[in-house]
């Protein structure tokens, strides 16, 4: 058939260009080991930054909120859809970043939809960092907005950009705390400033800054002390708070005009009662744990300064999130699958989710690994290193 023929026309592209990739079904949780064809391989490619996924607080609550609610929410939140332990999850997470409100989503991917269509009219500009994620990016393309986009973390092409939108009714400067592909950070309080002077609004997405970034890990306005100059903040449920979700924590008025106007929220089914517990659950362990973070950033740092020790190029790393640049698309799948075969798994990113030449594998540490883990995956990327040429010490 002939829609068939053009898939299948599109796929072989991708594996000319190497980007195709076969999906690894692991057969475990997502702990620091994990079981990929019955080997067991070390994880540095998950978002689980403090290890919550596995936290026994968080376990018991799904447990208990199954046994309570069954497994479904049954409908969309304005519906039958808002259960209590959904509107508990938005009071404590309101209180944890210091907002007047917080609103949850299904996912991340679905908030930045949902929240910048639903922000964003047609007499608006929205201005927008080269590197934001892919969901900012959809998010942007729903609305009718005058769309502007600057260099990364360019502040003075910001600052032209904003002197040259001040005839649209509002300007929203959007970008994410941390940056997924590189693990830097926002200059968030030369965002604030800027917009501030230019009447601007500030809307930052703190996927990677979630429980990573700020006190107790609230995040990328805690971490820079800008409470209340941050108007919009995304965060997600996904990766640090190990469960599924994403939130708005903003102005009350704010939540009172997503929840009429938001699609995702409006039309989609809330998310299952077992995983609103489990988000209050990490959330409230995040709230009162006083090492939890401080022992993913010692384990980040650490890590961080013995690759750049043995030569490997870090990119901008600031972050638990630290890429190695190694080049072109298909020397990049090699590398990673020569690690895979020492037992580390390190996602490889290519081409075109970063420039050609800029393909890298992508390592997350996380709070759960081990110094013998560390040691491990640096012993392991020594080695292959080597062999691909990308340290040169002997
Ligand atoms: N925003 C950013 C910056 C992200 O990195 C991601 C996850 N890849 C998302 C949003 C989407 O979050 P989720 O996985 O919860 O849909």
């Amino acid at each position: 058939m002939k829609y068939l023929d053009d898939l299948a026309a599109d796929i072989e592209g991708w594996k000319r260009d190497g980007r195709y990739r076969t999906i690894k079904v692991w057969e475990s949780g997502s702990g620091t080991w994990m079981y990929l064809n019955g080997r067991r391989i070390l994880q540095m490619s998950s978002n689980n930054y403090l290890g919550l996924t596995d936290h026994p607080a968080l376990k018991k609550a799904a447990i208990e909120a199954i046994e309570k609610y069954g497994v479904g929410s049954g409908s969309v939140r304005t519906i039958t859809g808002t259960l209590d332990i959904h509107e508990q999850l938005e009071l404590e997470l309101a209180a944890f970043k210091g907002t007047e409100a917080a609103l949850v989503f299904q996912s991340g991917f679905t908030t930045n939809q949902g929240a910048l269509s639903a922000i964003l009219g047609a007499d608006d500009a929205v201005i927008s960092d080269e590197l934001n994620h892919a969901s900012i990016i959809d998010g942007i393309r729903l609305t009718k907005a005058a769309r502007k986009i600057y260099a990364h973390k360019d502040m003075n092409q910001l600052e032209v950009v904003l002197k040259n939108t001040q005839k649209h009714r509002k300007r929203i400067i959007v970008t994410d705390g941390v940056f997924s592909m590189d693990g830097d950070i926002a200059p968030l309080p030369d965002i604030v400033q800027l917009a501030e002077a230019y009447d601007a609004i500030v809307y930052v997405d703190d996927a990677h800054a979630s429980g990573v970034l700020g006190k107790n890990g609230k995040g990328s306005t805690d971490h820079f002390g800008l409470h209340g100059r941050v108007h919009v903040q995304i965060g997600t449920l996904s990766k640090a708070i190990g469960a599924v979700g994403g939130y708005v924590a903003g102005a009350q008025l704010l939540k009172e005009h997503l929840i009429h106007s938001a699609r995702p929220f409006l039309f989609s089914t809330s998310q299952p009662p077992a995983v609103a517990a489990t988000c209050l659950a990490a959330i409230r362990v995040l709230r009162d744990s006083s090492d939890l973070v401080a022992r993913l950033w010692h384990n980040a740092d650490t890590f961080r300064s013995s690759l750049q020790r043995l030569g490997f190029d870090t990119g901008a790393s600031e972050t638990p999130i630290i890429p190695i640049i190694v080049g072109d698309p298909i020397r990049t799948t090699h590398f990673s699958d020569r690690l895979l075969e020492e037992g580390l798994f390190a996602q490889s990113i290519l081409y075109p989710t970063v420039a050609m030449d800029k393909g890298r594998v992508r390592l997350i540490v996380t709070a759960q690994h081990t110094e013998e883990d560390l040691a491990f995956a640096l012993d392991s990327l020594e080695k292959v290193g080597r062999e691909f040429g990308l340290i040169y010490i002997s």
